[in-house]
């Protein structure tokens, strides 16, 4: 897959990033301070319009896709279409899990070696890089097919909205890069992510007062205890399918028989074909107690991510830039989810975690490492403009 016509050297390329630190740093510090949590979608049009606004004088073409929930979701076009070369896409999300004045308890600061605030790892920093090394290439005119750059806003809550848009563009392209975070310190290129579903089971059972009446009552909360020892019992590890019940309520008051009881179970499937077997087994629930109802919904919400080929080569492509760069890049699989399920799953070879190295995504400790961002970025250009 290396381009030929891409005159450029590596450890140029290496040199030329790190002089521009500061500005992927300015950058970075903008996008943190414009708060974005995935619901309040006037914040998250706020972060949007400081990257519409620095794009503008990359000459960026920009397509907003007004939304009525969620906040506006970007696409980017740089460079021109290409008949021979489909466009690489770049996957990136702007809102955070952090709520507004967040900012008060976790300013954004450099400390320790570390740039600290929340958003920074997921995924601010991913997107800063993208646009230094989107910058870079342009102004070096190394950038030999068209780079398509879109930035949803409800990633964080499960990216109904933006999954159809996801989806077109990236049947448009060759690959897909994901921005989100590397996986761990020293930070490793993920090629598979395991797919995710959500089942609910509730149990309607028959109330009695558990003194007067206890032979008449049919304990809800009784039946979902039996059910959720079936339910765990899902999981089989050597496939990479865990089965998670997670939450439970039931009951009213101890001397009730229960009437009502629900549990909320997480699903994770490393493999494609494994969502029927799930399925399957959810739909062969049976109340152990006759006179108990089982109501079961759910299913499969993001398929997961296959260590494919086509993956796979764009990896080692990745592997050998990090070496002429001067440093070893590992390969990762990991259980939680990305937007690179979904393109993945359409077979778009789709190389994830070519965002920032750091720690803490989701928590108060939410950090990047500096000195991992200059090379970062430049295994990000070297990949764009080699691919
Ligand atoms: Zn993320």
């Amino acid at each position: 897959m290396v381009n030929k016509s891409a005159i450029y050297s590596v450890p140029g390329l290496a040199e030329a990033i790190s002089t521009q630190t500061q500005k992927t740093l300015k950058t970075l510090q903008k996008l943190v301070e414009f708060e974005s949590p995935s619901d309040d979608k006037a914040a998250v049009n706020r972060c949007v319009e400081a990257v519409s606004e620095h794009v503008t004088h990359l000459g960026a073409r920009i397509r907003r896709h007004r939304q009525k929930v969620f906040g506006d979701i970007l696409e980017l076009r740089f460079g021109r279409a290409n008949k021979t070369q489909k466009p690489i896409m770049l996957l990136g999300h702007l809102d955070t899990v952090w709520p507004l004045g967040t900012l008060k308890k976790m300013p954004y600061r450099i400390a320790d070696g570390r740039v600290w605030g929340p958003g920074t790892l997921d995924m601010k920093a991913g997107v800063a890089m993208a646009l230094s090394a989107i910058e870079h290439l342009q102004k070096e005119n190394l950038l030999n097919r068209q780079i398509i750059f879109l930035l949803n806003s409800d990633e964080e809550v499960g990216s109904t909205a933006s999954r159809p848009i996801t989806e077109k563009l990236a049947r448009e392209s060759a690959a897909v890069f994901v921005l989100e975070p590397a996986q761990g310190i020293p930070g490793a290129y993920k090629t598979a992510r395991k797919g995710i579903g959500n089942y609910t089971v509730k149990v309607a059972g028959i109330a009695a007062h558990s003194g007067v009446d206890f032979e008449r009552g049919h304990s809800a909360v009784h039946e979902l205890a039996h059910q959720i020892g079936i339910i765990q019992s899902f999981t089989e590890l050597d496939r990479g399918i865990t089965v998670n019940v997670g939450t439970i309520q039931g009951g009213t008051r101890s001397n009730v028989v229960a009437a009502e009881a629900t549990a909320e179970v997480d699903v994770r499937i490393a493999r494609a074909k494994d969502a029927t077997r799930i399925e399957k087994r959810f739909k062969s629930l049976r109340p152990r107690d006759r006179s108990c109802v089982l109501h079961i919904e759910g299913g499969l919400n993001r398929p997961p991510m296959e260590r494919t080929k086509g993956t796979v080569a764009l990896y080692r492509q990745a592997a050998t830039l990090a070496a002429q760069l001067g440093f070893e890049l590992a390969e990762a699989a990991t259980g939680g989810g990305s937007d690179g399920n979904f393109t993945s799953a359409l077979g778009i070879p789709t190389l994830d975690g070519m965002g920032a190295v750091g720690e803490g995504a989701h928590a108060t400790h939410e950090s990047v490492l500096l000195d991992d961002l200059a090379p970062r970025t430049a295994l990000l250009a070297a990949m764009l403009a080699s691919v």
